[in-house]
């Protein structure tokens, strides 16, 4: 199997080719052609797999395919700051042939910085939960215009007490939006959150 094969575009694929990687990694090889369709998709898998690609290659592809807009279209949320820069670094790498800007939101630290790079506008952020409310709360993040959300770490999010926070992104998010979860394991509070919040997903397990 080949990145071409999953239909991958060609800025992305020299990216890839320049980072060395040559084949999809099972979760990839599921995954990618998943999110390419649209549809919402529900997926199983360990860090180590590949799993950050997996669902960032897609994202950058529909979002770099789809009509620009001033609003934020792709979100990431994530339980940890580390994760978090993981994530951003892995947006950076694939998209590196494309003119997507994206921006990372954590607590812990100030939010000006932030703030600033979220007011030159940003087409991807990736966040932890408590400081997106925050922003959200502050008006200073909208969700209105958004395409794809991916909750990745979804069984950490809720080991760590952040489902609430997640719930009430959720409840943000634009009834069209595409969303991809990531976890796992799939406890019963997660199947329940998969259940309310995607439609007949696409399910993948590696
Ligand atoms: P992750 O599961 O997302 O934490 O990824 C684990 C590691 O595998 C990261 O260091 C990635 O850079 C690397 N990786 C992901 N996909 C591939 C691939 N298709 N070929 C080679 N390395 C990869």
């Amino acid at each position: 199997m080949s990145f071409q094969k999953l239909q991958v575009s060609a800025p992305i694929l020299d990216a890839l080719q320049k980072k060395g990687y040559n084949q999809p990694t099972p979760i990839q090889e599921q995954a990618i052609p998943a999110i390419l369709t649209g549809r919402d998709v529900l997926a199983s898998a360990q860090t180590g797999t590949g799993k950050t690609a997996a669902f960032a290659i897609p994202l950058l592809q529909r979002l770099s395919e789809a009509k620009p807009s001033n609003g934020i279209r792709g979100l990431i949320l994530t339980p940890t700051r580390e994760l978090a820069i993981q994530i951003a670094d892995n947006l950076t790498l694939y998209g590196t042939n494309l003119r997507l800007s994206s921006v990372l939101v954590y607590g812990g630290v100030s939010q000006v910085h932030q703030v600033r790079q979220l007011r030159r506008g940003a087409d991807v952020v990736i966040a932890t939960p408590g400081r997106l409310l925050d922003l959200i709360n502050q008006r200073i993040i909208q969700l209105s215009d958004l395409q794809i959300l991916v909750l990745d770490e979804a069984d950490r999010m809720l080991d760590m007490g952040f489902i609430n926070d997640v719930r009430k992104v959720l409840s943000l998010v634009p009834r069209e939006c595409q969303r991809i979860f990531l976890s796992a394991t799939v406890p019963a509070e997660i199947q329940s959150l998969v259940t309310s919040m995607l439609r007949t997903p696409i399910t993948i397990k590696v």
